[in-house]
């Protein structure tokens, strides 16, 4: 049987953290699915097709990983896939008890899906999607934080804001 898990969030935009999370999980998983959320509700800076291509883009070396996207109930959308587990990244403590909540429920959800835990490389413990906006917000330099795709297109979706912003 083939192992697939899917790897879900709203990857706004995907970061170097996401990146070793997902090289960690494709080499336990025979096939790792990106599976990108929706999540109208909060407010992403990149539209769906824009995350989801930043995504394919930097994924495209590994074999065994593919992306999609899904706005229906995570289960279901697992369960669509016929995969056994759902992978999240767990940075520090702060991280645990949303995650906590979150695999518990959705265990009740649908008993046979496991929620698998994977912590990145120390070094990316501090990154999260929010902190990169906003220091590529601020004009800062990024390029350690994001693959080069997505430092591209932060630079192209923020500048014109900058620029608007520092005229008034
Ligand atoms: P969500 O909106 O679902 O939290 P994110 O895109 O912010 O989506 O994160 C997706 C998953 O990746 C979550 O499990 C989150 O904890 C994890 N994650 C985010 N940043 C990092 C990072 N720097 N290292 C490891 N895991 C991370």
């Amino acid at each position: 049987m083939k192992r697939t898990a899917i790897y879900p969030g709203s990857f706004d935009p995907l970061t170097n953290g996401h990146l070793d999370v997902i090289q960690r999980a494709a080499k336990l998983f025979d096939r790792v699915i990106v599976a990108v959320a929706k999540n109208e509700g909060k407010r992403p800076l990149f539209t769906l097709a824009e995350r989801v291509a930043l995504v394919k883009s930097a994924v495209a070396k590994l074999p065994n990983v593919e992306t999609d996207s899904f706005s229906t109930l995570l289960v279901e959308y697992v369960a669509s896939c016929q995969a056994q587990a759902i992978v999240r990244g767990l940075r520090a403590v702060s991280d645990f008890e949303f995650e906590f909540q979150l695999a518990l429920m959705n265990r009740k959800l649908d008993e046979k899906i496991e929620t698998i835990f994977m912590m990145p490389k120390d070094t990316y413990t501090f990154l999260s999607s929010r902190i990169v906006k906003e220091i590529a917000r601020l004009g800062g330099d990024v390029s350690s934080f994001v693959p080069p795709n997505v430092q591209v297109a932060l630079g192209k979706k923020l500048e014109p804001r900058r620029l608007s912003s520092a005229k008034k």
